[in-house]
């Protein structure tokens, strides 16, 4: 067998333990004969992992019982439709902070919706910094504030979080598990789990119980979160698989030592790839140091007509989709929790070693 260092943002690496158990898993899950592709999703054994998963995942997050957690699916693209349906009378007024691709598109759909004020926009240089939250226009009455604290593509992260007298929105796709967060101080998080959770296919909503309510009853049914609170997330046959995959990433995650464990690591591992990076002439990153994501990192090459080389090379390395989003162009290595310090340290070698020989 021969596994690559896998830097793709999503769907992205899993742990190489968690493929093993699936593996074992397959044929005769848990005694039952079967797959768990196979079971039903009302059999006690499934319900008994649906609980597991959502236990364990309160354990990582520390999410209090005044939050309902969800499993629709939909991918965190469908949450930036719920988003608005669920929380915004039609007309309503909604902020959106937006720091990146993933917040322009998350507006660009509420204001189908509600009445959207842009209350700041880092467009004006390309998505490379946060604008002070001194400086964000919000609206009177607003009925939320969304922000995306990771925007993948730019590699911009927010290393705070706004303060904010409305219920605030974050679509967390892509650093969710990376880092302890306080579940508090949000109305409603949201992710597609092909970064940090698992599988495409499966998406996790935390959200604030008493926000349940604000939805309209003529919403429909798959489009409402009361919906999924209410029926434990089987308001129709649920993503089974992935739900199975998430419950191994869980608790592998627990083993590690929790959220908490894995930030030493993530921060240290983006510390270590944006050192190379800055030490070097031939690589850059655009981004403003207080805002570079630890999750994904962009550089681009002095030199761009080298950037096919490189990808070759790399790839010829056992170093895989390290292709920079069309936006930013260069390259970006998304290091997510299964990515491992190894993999890191052997794409700043890999990159060290290019630069001598080029
Ligand atoms: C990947 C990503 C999305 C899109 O997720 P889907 O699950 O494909 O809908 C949205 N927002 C952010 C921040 C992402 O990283």
């Amino acid at each position: 067998m021969s596994r690559v260092y896998n830097f793709s943002a999503g769907p992205a690496a899993l742990p190489l333990e968690v493929l093993d158990n699936i593996r074992n898993d397959i044929p005769d899950w848990q005694g039952t004969g079967m797959s768990v592709m196979e079971v039903s999703h009302r059999s006690a054994e499934f319900i008994e992992l649906a609980a597991r998963a959502e236990a364990n995942l309160r354990k990582l997050l520390h999410v209090s019982d005044d939050y309902a957690v969800l499993f629709p699916q939909g991918g965190a693209t469908l949450q930036m439709s719920m988003t608005p349906l669920n929380l915004a009378a039609p007309g309503a007024a909604a902020d959106y902070v937006v720091t990146g691709s993933w917040g322009k598109k998350a507006a660009g759909e509420a204001k189908k919706f509600c009445n959207v004020t842009v209350a700041a926009d880092a467009s004006d240089r390309n998505f490379t910094y946060i604008p002070d939250p001194s400086e964000w226009q919000l609206s009177d009455g607003a009925a939320y504030l969304h922000y995306v604290p990771n925007e993948t593509i730019a590699g911009v992260e927010f290393h705070f979080v706004p303060e904010t007298d409305v219920p605030l929105v974050a679509d967390m796709s892509s650093t969710i598990l990376s880092r302890p967060i306080d579940v508090d101080r949000f109305g409603v998080i949201y992710a597609g789990a092909q970064k940090n959770i698992g599988p495409a296919g499966i998406t996790l909503v935390i959200v604030r119980k008493d926000l349940l309510e604000r939805a309209p009853d003529n919403l429909p049914h798959l489009m409402t979160w009361r919906a999924y609170a209410e029926s434990d997330s089987m308001t129709n046959t649920p993503p089974t698989f992935a739900w199975y995959v998430a419950d191994h990433i869980f608790r592998w995650l627990l083993a590690q030592g929790g959220v908490e464990a894995m930030a030493v690591i993530n921060e240290r591992k983006a510390r270590k790839l944006y050192e190379a990076i800055d030490t070097s002439d031939f690589y850059s990153n655009p981004v403003s140091p207080g805002a570079r994501s630890w999750m994904n990192v962009p550089f681009i090459l002095a030199d761009a007509s080298l950037d096919k080389r490189f990808l070759e090379e790399s790839k010829a390395a056992g170093l895989t989709n390290l292709k920079g989003h069309r936006s930013v162009g260069g390259m970006r290595a998304s290091i997510y929790n299964a990515v491992t310090e190894e993999a890191v340290d052997a794409l700043i070698d890999f990159m060290k070693e290019f630069e001598r020989n080029v």
